[in-house]
């Protein structure tokens, strides 16, 4: 019996890299997983490795800035599988440019992803919550909601994501619902793989652990916020990445 073996968790972004691994710590604390990205075949081959583990999972194809897209899966996951108590926020895109060369659309593109699509998912998720009082909501921000150079589409939406788990925290808490945002820092992943090896090289220089983070560091600390030990932490926003923000 894991921590979280009565729990229904859905984790956005799933099919690879920081959600994959989200998705497998929770399966591994017992958690029912309903894995969700854009691709339908890719969803497909990570629940046939993850039941090969024996891990309770299922998926879901859709794409997080469609609204129409978000309501079809929070209802059928209801229909299904019955109300969902923890949900991750992790899909995201980085679209990076510097400011005066950034084009309108890839503004918008992270913007729809990270921002309005983890809040269409809230929103649908807290539907269900309210009506159980209980809920675990875990979005997936970024160190660079800070600032970072060539990233003022994605830092917005990574600060716009503490406003709104901050928001949700004060108005949920009645609902016995926490709503808190993790700050990876620099996590091996195909999103940070695609960075040159120079870049690569300076971010580690940054990071007084002296390592990349893993899925798994960042998978460690949403089992814990997500499990009845969390139950007290709200509006929190915690940082996961070997000191580099400090
Ligand atoms: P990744 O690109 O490896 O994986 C992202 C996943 O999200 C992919 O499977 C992709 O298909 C899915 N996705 C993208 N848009 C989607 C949409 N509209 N609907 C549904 N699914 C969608 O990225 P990652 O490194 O694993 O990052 C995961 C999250 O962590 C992102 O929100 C990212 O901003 C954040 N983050 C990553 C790092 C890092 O160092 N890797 C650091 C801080 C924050």
């Amino acid at each position: 019996m894991g921590r979280l073996s009565d729990k229904l968790a859905i984790v956005t972004g799933a099919a690879r890299g920081l959600g994959k691994g989200i998705a497998e710590k929770l399966a591994i604390e017992g958690a029912k997983v309903v894995i969700v990205d854009l691709n339908e075949e890719i969803c497909k081959e990570v629940v046939q490795e993850f039941s090969d583990h024996g891990y309770r999972v299922t998926s879901y194809a859709a794409n997080i800035a469609n609204q129409d897209e978000v309501q079809n899966l929070f209802n059928y996951v209801a229909d299904e599988f019955g109300t969902v108590d923890i949900l991750v926020n992790n899909a995201g895109i980085n679209r990076d440019s510097t400011l005066h060369k950034m084009s309108v659309e890839q503004w918008q593109q992270v913007i729809d992803v990270n921002l309005t699509g983890t809040f269409f998912c809230t929103q649908e998720a807290t539907k269900q919550m309210k009506e159980k009082k209980y809920g675990r909501i875990i979005s997936i921000s970024s160190a660079s909601w800070l600032g970072n150079f060539g990233q003022a589409n994605y830092a917005a939406s990574k600060a716009g994501v503490v406003g709104l788990m901050k928001t949700a925290a004060r108005e949920l808490a009645r609902n016995n619902i926490t709503c808190n945002a993790i700050c990876p820092g620099f996590i091996d992943t195909d999103m940070t793989r695609g960075v040159p090896d120079k870049v690569w090289d300076q971010m580690i220089s940054k990071i007084p652990m002296g390592r990349a983070g893993s899925p798994s560091d960042v998978g460690n600390m949403i089992a814990f916020l997500a499990s009845d030990e969390a139950s007290y932490i709200t509006g929190e926003v915690i940082n996961v990445g070997g000191g580099m923000v400090l």
